[in-house]
């Protein structure tokens, strides 16, 4: 087992990553910049190092910088938590080249999986059902046409290289089609430097349900369950639920072996996440997470299972502790996303947290770094909490969010605990019944 583990990030994943660490009796180092100086992670990590100013770029996305405090610390391992470095498979490949462990998959199935493209074309040939689409990137405007009049309009024109719900366009005939492209591609190479682009039917009514995956490299994966992440605003995820409301047990099972027969003929290793929209019990993929993903507790919760823990152990060459027909799913959980922004506007709403008080009791797990007096800089992604309830039902689990969010002071900022309070005192959260349509439907009603 590893001594000493870098954690590369900030906020309430790197506080997450340190204490399965710490749990495992292992020591940490914690990066930071400049904005970050008080953070939590740093305060309690076993050392900390200073890496450069707030600009990500210039510190939490700089690769160098992370491999120079590794060297220097003496890390043996390097954990990218979530966003920033932890999909970029030339990252991955440096630290291994620096004869240093990269918490994560191989760098290989990071970059297959990083472009949508290669990752439909990947999953296809593994067994796994995709949206009908465009076979590869769009060539000509007479293609792309010709291609949408064969699926049907609507389409959605996504970037090869997309992330976080950006540069997606809709086309409802080939007018709009002719007149996205372009935007689309100039879009996807603002945003991520590759203007590369691909189609999608566009599905009507589409429920987001994901595979937790966790391999270890070594001939042996499980997959924990679904997750359903329906509730989005623009194509951000902001509430997560395990089990699916939706799925039987049936469908979980197919789904299930379908992700496990890919992933094992991937020999993946590590966590990674398989993504599907599910219309009339039908799973279509559309991307392949090759990291932990901000939603992971719902599914450790159902579980037992710490994600984390087992990362690590993989990735210092320990093999998977249980077998798929060991797990059983417990009871239901339900996450909240709680963003230091306006519960209306949604414009952010960094500053000083002038009292703070978390919620706790049976069933509540609160993942954050906020303490009283913490000052939340404007640099970063405005996710400041998340907020997750176990419940041996799914609606023990809704009561307890209910109690729990009541409970939950942060002051001197707005946050999205307002809006949370309101989705799920409505009636179709209450029954489960939701499409990845549904908030921004919900946000209109109230405006
Ligand atoms: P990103 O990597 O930017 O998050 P994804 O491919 O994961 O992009 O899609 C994000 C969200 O966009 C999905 O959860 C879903 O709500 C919506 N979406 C993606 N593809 C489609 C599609 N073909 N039809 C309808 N909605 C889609």
């Amino acid at each position: 087992m590893f001594e000493k583990i870098l954690i590369a990030n900030r906020g309430e994943i790197a506080l997450r990553i340190h204490r399965a660490c710490r749990e495992l009796g292992i020591k940490t180092v914690a990066i930071h910049s400049t904005a970050d100086s008080d953070a939590m992670h740093v305060r309690l990590a076993d050392e900390s190092v200073c890496i450069g100013p707030p600009a990500p770029r210039q510190s939490y996305l700089n690769m160098h910088a992370i491999l120079t405090a590794a060297t220097i610390t003496g890390a043996e391992a390097i954990h990218p938590g979530v966003g920033f470095l932890a999909e970029n498979a030339d990252f991955a490949q440096m630290v291994r080249d620096h004869g240093l462990v990269f918490i994560g998959p191989d760098p290989e199935h990071i970059r297959i999986m990083g472009d949508k493209i290669t990752a439909k074309h990947a999953v296809t040939e593994l067994g796994i059902p995709t949206v009908p689409g465009s076979p590869g990137p769009i060539t000509s405007d007479d293609q792309a046409m010709e291609i949408a009049n064969q699926i049907g309009y609507p389409v959605l024109i996504k970037a090869a290289a997309g992330g976080g719900g950006k540069g997606m366009k809709v086309a409802q005939n080939d007018d709009e089609l002719r007149a996205a492209l372009p935007i689309a591609r100039s879009e996807a190479k603002a945003f991520f430097n590759n203007d590369a682009v691909f189609m999608e039917k566009y599905l009507g009514r589409p429920r987001h349900i994901e595979l937790q995956i966790l391999g270890d490299g070594q001939g042996n994966v499980i997959h924990m369950g679904e997750r359903d992440c329906s509730l989005q605003r623009r194509h951000q995820k902001l509430v997560e639920e395990a089990p699916s409301p939706a799925l039987n047990a049936e469908e979980r099972e197919k789904i299930g072996k379908i992700a496990l027969d890919a992933m094992r003929a991937l020999n993946y290793a590590s966590a990674g996440t398989l993504e599907f929209l599910y219309e009339d019990g039908e799973f279509y993929f559309i991307e392949m997470n090759t990291r932990l993903q901000v939603e992971h507790p719902v599914s450790e919760f159902i579980t037992g299972i710490d994600l984390v823990r087992e990362q690590i152990r993989i990735a210092a060459g320990g093999k998977l502790g249980i077998r798929q027909e060991d797990i059983r799913f417990n009871g239901a959980a339900i996450e909240v996303r709680v963003n230091a922004e306006s519960p209306f506007t949604f414009l952010p709403s960094p500053g000083r947290v002038t009292d703070y008080h978390a919620p706790g009791g049976p069933g509540v797990r609160v993942d954050s770094h906020l303490y009283s007096g913490y000052k939340i800089p404007p640099n970063y992604d405005s996710l400041v909490s998340k907020l997750i309830v176990h419940g041996k039902t799914r609606n023990e689990a809704m009561m307890r969010l209910r109690r729990a969010l009541e409970e939950y002071v942060i002051g001197g900022i707005e946050t999205t605990i307002p809006l949370a309070q309101e989705i799920i005192a409505d009636n179709d959260f209450i029954v489960g019944d939701y499409t990845i349509h549904w908030l921004e439907k919900f946000l209109a009603k109230r405006d």
